[in-house]
Parts: C-alpha cells; structure tokens; sequence
C-alpha cells in the first residue's frame, strides 16, 4: 500500500503548483492610481493618442457592415484593408482600462459611443452579429454550414476574421469586467450566442480545421463569457474552440514551437489556462504553465520579448535575432504578460512577477515614444532603428495592443488574498482597498535607486499580512527592510 501511495504523491505533484491555497486576487484597476514616474507619463501619452483617434473612423467599418451610413470614413492601412475593425475591438479595452486607471470622464464617454452605436449595428438584425469584417455576414454564413478553408492567416480567402472578431469579444468582456458597461454584457451575449449558432452543426474536426487560421484568443473570450452570463455551454464552446495541434504536446510538456508564428500561439495558451482556472483543470493549468516556462527561459531575450520576424527560431540558436530588422513583437510580451498574470494569481510564485517585471520596464516601456506612437518590432540588430505608428495612419496589430498596454500598469502591482497584500511590483502608486479600509502608498524611483518605501494608512486597527516580493535580482541575504525604523529579518521562503 505503502509503495501505491508514494507513486500516487509523486504523480499528482504538478497539481500542487495551482492549489488553492496560493491563489490570489489581483485589485481592481481602479484601486490603483499610479504615482509620479515614467509609467505615469506614458499612461498620459497613452490617454492623449487615445483621444485624438476618431472614434467614427474606428466605428465605420462596423456601421458599413450593418447597413447603416457610416458618420467618416474608415482609417487608412490595416483598417481599410481587411482587418477592418480589430482597432476598434482594442480601442474599447483599452478605454476599459485607461477609464479604470485614471477615472477620466472624457474617457467613459468615448468608451460610451463606441459600445452604444455597436448596440444599434447589431440591433439592425436579429442574428446578434456585429462586426467590421468585410463582408463578414456571407463568410460566417458559409462556415455555418461547413465550407471552411483555412491557412495560417485567411479564413475563406478573408484576412483572419477569427482574429478580428476575438478583439471585439476580447474589447466587450473588458469594457463589462474592467469599465463595469451593462450595455457591453448584453451586446457579448447575444454576440456569443450568434457565434454558438454559427459553430452549432460544426464537428469537432471542422472547428480545429477552422483554428488552423490566426483566432486570437476565442477560446479565453468563451471562457470569460461562460463566467458573465453564467451558463457552461459557453465553457464547452471554449473547449471546442481550443486548438489542439498546440495544446497536445503541451499536456505532454514537450516544446514543439520551432517555426511557429509567435503571437498566433501565445492567446491560444492564455485561452487554456483561461479555461483551466474556470473548469479547475489542473492538466490545462499545467500544459500552459510549461508553455510559460519554456518561452520565458528558452525562447526570451534578456528585455523579455521573443521571436523573429513573429516566428519562434530555434531555441538554441538566437543568431537571426541579431541580424533580422524585425526582432521581438510588441503584441507577444503583451500576451506573455497576460500568461504570467493569469499564472501568478493561480500560484503566487516570485518568478512569474520577475519574468512580468523585466518585460513591463524594458520591453512595454519601451515600446510607446515618449511623444506618442507605437512600435511593432523591437529591434536587436546592432545599430538598426525602430518605427513609430502615426495616430491617424498606422493601424496595425501592435498598435491595438499598444494602445491597451499603456493604460493598465496598475493591474499587477499588488494582489491579495482574504485578508493579506501581495506587493509584486515597485512602482510608484497608491492602492485603496476599501473594503478593508487600507490605503497604502509606495513611493520609490526604482530602478534608479534600489529601494522602496510603503506607507500604510487604516482605518481601524486590524492585523495582516504584507509580502513582498523577493526579486531575482537581488542576491540572498541582501535584501533590507526597516519597519517603523526598526531592522527586521528577511526570509526568501516563501517568495
Ligand atoms: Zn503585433
């Protein structure tokens, strides 16, 4: 018996890693307010591209596919080309966050106008579809009823309407779960039970021949969704909706990434480990988890970004890195972040928050001119130059992306659980955790100096717990901290 229980012990340890008992809860964007620093400065700049987009550009393509007059005309190069729309699906998340973030009032009401006149496109007929895609009504209806041809970035000869259609999903459940719009829920779900009837008569094996073209992430939107409205069918569509040439080795923690595009690959994962915190399915949680650990430690660059020309190279041989023009993406350490939050809150692990921090400094920071603009890629090349988007040209994918990534610093910076703080990064901020009537102010200008200081102010006396992270930077037994003037021991366990 003896021997039956030890295997039984040994077998089941990976689940360990996403027990319960290490869960946290990240704060609403909202209970952060970031301080003076440059990720104050690039929310500002992030705020003011924002608001000098259009939103009835954005909005155009989705008016023209309803029928209805559109107010302007579409905006030019990714969004007059076929990916009509994807701008206008991360334009509401990152008006989510950047509503979440700073209160901005100005802010809620674009984000307001664009969900209101998706409301009246999708109310132009009674199937629930809204959406920019040109000509998307026909294409949705051949698939319905199984004429699916699929390559790796078209879908029944359109520019990959999957993807397309996952940032309008993606931009409702934010502007539901994160800016709190009832009227967003409503246009998700009856989105999301347009898209159940598209994939209803569809086998198994049409849907995973449909996944062969860039979806984003579908399935993590599905997830989402079978949270929001309380019903698991939406869960079971989330399933079907994951694709398993990528998922199978994972579950079999084997690293098959060699030549793939990077950033088709990367929401996939988030969208099963998406499913495995709903679902509590510890082989998910696991298989995206190696995922996590295999790009961050074999495929990643010293600033936290990974692959050339969008594709994973080899994992030991990073010498195209150095020679090609189009270095690390923008969108996958935007989606790498996504992963290492997820991850982390399911396993309150210091390596998870090391990995998010050496990105969100070096890479994410990076990526926006302190004027305003965004860059695709990053470039390693030795004496190469980056590229800035224009706000009324420049409409590509990491622009969506970036416009998101600017708004949201606030959104890992402390965590909890019932009754602790989890201090994850040193950035200087203020977080209120009303419930607990704690209000706690970290000042600090790290990396420039190596230290932090909290302040904690409450509301009545109460006993808990703060934990801060132990960063990988910093070498065992070097790490100082002072309680009310007071030197106290530092422990590296737990993390
Ligand atoms: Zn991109």
């Amino acid at each position: 018996m003896k021997f039956f229980l030890l295997n039984a012990v040994l077998f089941f340890m990976p689940a360990i890693a996403f027990n319960q008992t290490r869960a946290l809860k990240a704060f609403p964007l909202s209970s952060v307010r970031l301080l003076n620093s440059p990720f104050r400065q690039a929310q500002e700049t992030d705020l003011k591209y924002m608001l000098s987009l259009d939103a009835d550009r954005l909005l155009a393509p989705f008016l023209r596919e309803a029928g209805i007059e559109p107010k302007a005309k579409s905006y030019p190069n990714w969004e007059n080309t076929g990916l009509d729309g994807h701008i206008g699906g991360h334009y509401i998340s990152a008006l989510s966050n950047m509503y979440a973030a700073t209160g901005d009032t100005r802010i809620l009401e674009r984000l307001r106008y664009m969900i209101d006149w998706l409301d009246k496109c999708q109310r132009k007929d009674t199937d629930g579809y809204v959406g920019g895609i040109p000509g998307g009504k026909k294409i949705w209806g051949d698939i319905a009823a199984g004429n699916i041809k699929a390559a790796s970035f078209s879908l029944n000869d359109k520019w990959v309407p999957l993807y397309n259609i996952h940032k309008l999903f993606a931009g409702l459940v934010d502007a539901y779960n994160i800016a709190g719009s009832t009227k967003a829920k409503e246009v998700l779900v009856k989105l999301s039970d347009w898209f159940v009837n598209i994939t209803l008569k569809l086998t198994d094996e049409q849907i995973q021949t449909m996944l062969r073209s860039e979806h984003g992430g579908m399935n993590e939107a599905f997830a989402d969704v079978a949270v929001i409205a309380g019903d698991k069918k939406y869960l079971e569509l989330a399933r079907r909706l994951s694709h398993r040439v990528i998922l199978n080795p994972l579950l079999q923690q084997r690293d098959a990434l060699n030549g793939l595009h990077a950033n088709t690959q990367i929401p996939k994962v988030i969208g099963y480990m998406r499913i495995a915190q709903v679902a509590n399915d510890t082989a998910w949680a696991n298989a995206a988890n190696f995922f996590w650990n295999t790009v961050t430690k074999n495929r990643t660059i010293s600033i936290g970004g990974n692959s050339v020309r969008e594709h994973f190279h080899p994992a030991n041989n990073f010498s195209s890195m150095i020679e090609t023009k189009e270095g690390p993406e923008t969108c996958n350490s935007y989606n790498m972040l996504k992963l290492s939050k997820q991850l982390f809150l399911s396993n309150a692990s210091a390596n998870y928050m090391d990995y998010y921090e050496r990105t969100v400094y070096n890479h994410i920071l990076s990526s926006q001119h302190p004027a305003g603009g965004f860059v695709y890629f990053t470039p390693i090349r030795p004496r190469h130059y980056r590229v800035y988007s224009q706000p009324q040209q420049s409409f590509w994918c990491c622009v969506g992306s970036g416009l998101e990534n600017h708004g949201k610093y606030g959104e890992i910076i402390y965590g909890h659980n019932d009754k602790d703080i989890f201090i994850n990064l040193f950035i200087p901020s203020v977080l209120e955790w009303k419930q607990k009537g704690i209000s706690l102010e970290q000042q600090t200008s790290f990396p420039n100096t190596e230290r932090t200081q909290i302040k904690l102010t409450l509301k009545k006396p109460q006993q808990f717990a703060v934990f801060f992270r132990y960063p990988s930077w910093v070498r065992d037994g070097m790490l100082k901290a002072r309680v009310n003037n007071k030197d106290v021991v530092v422990k590296r366990n737990p993390n």
